[in-house]
């Protein structure tokens, strides 16, 4: 076999194994061969004292190729790799020379001395995928680093830098670069450089603290098995054998590997990959730069979408109709990061950075030089025409002008200006610069560079950014909508509030749909639909009943629960059972007892029909893309890989026959997607 995947070099006393399988030196099958074949060939040579181990480039290995995870995975295996090296009768040294996650740090805990280069980084993202490090991380990363701090690495997959690799023990050395760290080896082998396998190191300390770094992941993990994993991980580097532990580890990585957990998260990690990808605009299209901002309105949205940007780096002008409400903006934003320097999460001088970077206006014409300008204000056509009409006006040519609308026709937004094709849908969700989503929503008239801008815009922000086309609702809201329906006529027939929200926690959602409404305030849906006139056939009658009696949510105290002085989780309320059973009473429903089984697959497959309805007309490139969108802007567990993953763990055809028989049972907002069906190989008339 020719080794094309790594370059071998000897430097006097020096092997170098030079890894150079682009883009990341993913450690696929044959690249794992040809390091093995290349250790082996200088392990025979005499002339040789000691194998480095390094890559060129900002990559040092990203690890395993995950491809592989699914497809299944040929010998050497990693740890098999691993133990090769480390068996061996010559110290391997690693340079790492970029990042190195994953089985690419497990790699390089198999070496005997590591020597970082300034790019170095090291992680182990493993949790990220539902999993732990299976090669050797969780047993050698403690014994280098010390227990609690390698159990915090493998439970938050944060990255570490060179220095603070030298700091915690897990890196001799920075050097330079690689030349200067050659030079500083050729020494120590001078000097006589001993094996020292980090297997052997002994534990130091006591597994006690363990636990207490642990809780919090445990908690808000919610019994995913990775996490528990983890902790029973690092605890076994305490007190068991390591040969046992490895063997251990490698099993259970396998068998963590297998979890709907793990093949959701594995399923989102390329979603969420896909969905940067677009159809019908070529990956060379321009784009316009973007080095300055606008945003128009500073309420809820407003002050947190400039939040976003100065969080990315970039000055932002905030405007608003009337000076004292600019100044409400401006002291809740410098509130926000006030906030957060006391929390830690930034520090003193980052928050006054960040706050320097906004400024506030009351004249829209200070936004003349902005290359790119969004409208935040409120949800009325006539405000948003005459704030694009006005942007029309005092914006440079080229500038991009962005709607936050959450609902509003984009086309008609844009027909506001002479520029329609500068005009596009940044849908931010709340709040702006936590949540990770952007939805990007292209107008039939928006130029293809506005929208290769846009989505590279989500990207700077840190968010993931999916195209949509305009709908009501564009994609996550029109389906979150109708999953909020759903739940409203289960309660008409049966069901109650708690039970629907208990339900939808045990499956995974953080909040159930009206413990959320009560979170938001019931004023704004019934708001929204009586700016909208009536829904037919199923009003939202149990929602806008208790609107009209008060109960607005948290705010007032009640709303569907009941809330103590001060109180964030309500308790049932015998006056809303009441009210609820008035409803199903007035419509001549008599009630039943629905099961949490229905309620599940009733809330759940109305986001999916109509996840598939969007994808259908064109409103989704893709189905994967709403399980980003429901992720990321929707707080969906990310063990549960989205909506639409959920259909196809349980089974689409099984999905199609439950939403043929609810159509014929309850009523045409059940129609089936054509697509739908089509994918799950169901006949439409077939129950
Ligand atoms: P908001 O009522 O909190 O804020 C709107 C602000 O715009 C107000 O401060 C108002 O003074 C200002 N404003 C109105 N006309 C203006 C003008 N001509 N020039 C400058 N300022 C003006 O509303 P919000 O919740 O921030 O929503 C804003 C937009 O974002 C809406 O289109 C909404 O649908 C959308 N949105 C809201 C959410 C959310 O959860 N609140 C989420 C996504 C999108």
């Amino acid at each position: 076999m020719t080794n094309t995947l790594v370059e071998q070099e000897k430097r006097g006393a020096l092997g170098v194994i030079r890894m150079n399988r682009p883009p990341v030196n993913a450690l696929g099958y044959e690249l794992r061969s040809q390091i093995a074949e290349a250790h082996a060939a200088f392990e025979a040579d005499p002339e040789i004292a000691v194998t480095v181990l390094t890559a060129s480039g900002r990559v040092f290995s990203g690890g395993a190729d995950i491809t592989e995870f699914n497809t299944g995975r040929k010998h050497p295996y990693l740890t098999e790799l691993i133990a090769m090296l480390e068996e061996g009768r010559k110290p391997v040294i690693a340079i790492v020379n970029g990042i190195a996650f994953g089985g690419g740090f497990e790699l390089v805990l198999g070496c005997d001395y590591i020597f970082a280069l300034p790019g170095a980084k090291f992680s182990f993202p493993e949790i990220k995928l539902g999993n732990i490090p299976g090669a050797g991380g969780t047993q050698k990363l403690p014994r280098l680093a010390g227990g609690p701090k390698a159990l915090e690495l493998i439970l938050t997959g944060k990255a570490i830098t060179a220095d603070d690799a030298v700091t915690l023990g897990i890196a001799e050395t920075v050097a330079a670069d690689e030349a200067a760290a050659l030079a500083r080896l050729e020494k120590a082998v001078a000097d006589g450089l001993p094996r020292r396998r980090v297997r052997d190191i002994v534990m130091r300390g006591s597994p006690d603290e363990l636990d207490a770094i642990a809780e919090g992941y445990l908690r808000r993990s919610r019994g995913a098995p990775a996490e528990k994993t983890a902790l029973e991980a690092v605890r076994k580097a305490y007190d068991t054998p390591i040969d046992e532990a490895l063997a251990w580890e490698r099993d259970t990585f396998q068998i963590l590997n297998a979890t709907p957990e793990a093949r959701a998260m594995r399923h989102l990690f390329f979603a969420e990959r896909e969905a940067r990808k677009i159809a019908d605009l070529p990956k060379d299209t321009p784009q316009r730069s973007v080095s300055s901002v606008g945003v128009v309105g500073a309420g809820t949205m407003g002050r947190s979408i400039a939040m976003c940007f100065a969080d990315a780096g970039l000055p932002v002008i905030l405007v608003e109709e009337a000076q004292d409400r600019l100044d409400a903006a401006l002291a809740a934003i410098a509130k926000t990061y006030e906030a957060s320097r006391e929390k830690g999460r930034i520090s003193a001088e980052e928050a006054s950075a960040r706050m320097a970077l906004i400024t506030g206006t009351i004249a829209l014409d200070d936004l003349a030089a902005v290359d790119l300008a969004i409208e935040a204000v409120f949800e009325s056509m006539e405000v948003k025409c005459s704030v694009f009409t006005a942007l029309d006006k005092v914006c440079k040519p080229g500038a991009i002008l962005a709607t936050n609308t959450s609902t509003l026709d984009v086309n008609r937004i844009a027909a506001a200006t002479a520029r329609p094709e500068d005009v596009i849908g940044l849908h931010f969700f709340s709040p702006a610069h936590i949540m990770k989503l952007l939805e990007v929503v292209r107008a039939e008239k928006t130029a293809p560079d506005v929208i290769a801008t846009a989505m590279e815009i989500g990207r700077r922000l840190g968010k993931h950014s999916v195209l949509v086309g305009v709908c009501d609702g564009f994609a996550g809201n029109r389906m979150f909508i109708n999953f909020n329906r759903e739940a409203q006529i289960l309660i008409e027939e049966g069901a109650l509030p708690w039970q629907v929200d208990a339900v939808m926690t045990r499956w995974g959602l953080a909040m159930g749909p009206l413990a959320v409404m009560d979170l938001a305030g019931l004023d704004i849906g019934y708001h929204i639909r009586q700016a909208r006139g009536p829904q037919t056939p199923y009003p939202f009658t149990t929602a806008d009943r208790l609107f009209e009696a008060g109960r607005l949510g948290q705010k007032t105290g009640k709303g569907w629960y009941l809330y103590e002085e001060g109180a964030r989780r309500g308790t049932p309320d015998p006056e809303v059972e009441e009210l609820i059973k008035a409803v199903s009473k007035e419509k001549g429903i008599t009630r039943r007892a629905v099961s949490d089984d229905e309620i599940l697959r009733r809330c759940m497959w109305q986001l999916v029909n109509t996840g598939y309805q969007i994808v259908e007309e064109g409103i989704a490139q893709r189905i994967s893309d709403l399980d980003v969108i429901f992720v990321n802007g929707y707080g969906f567990p990310r063990t549960r890989g989205g909506p639409m993953c959920f259909a196809r763990e349980t089974g689409l055809e099984q999905v199609a026959r439950d939403i043929i028989r609810y159509h014929a049972e309850i009523g045409p907002h059940w129609t089936p997607s054509a697509l739908l069906l089509d994918e799950a190989g169901v006949s439409p008339g077939s129950r």
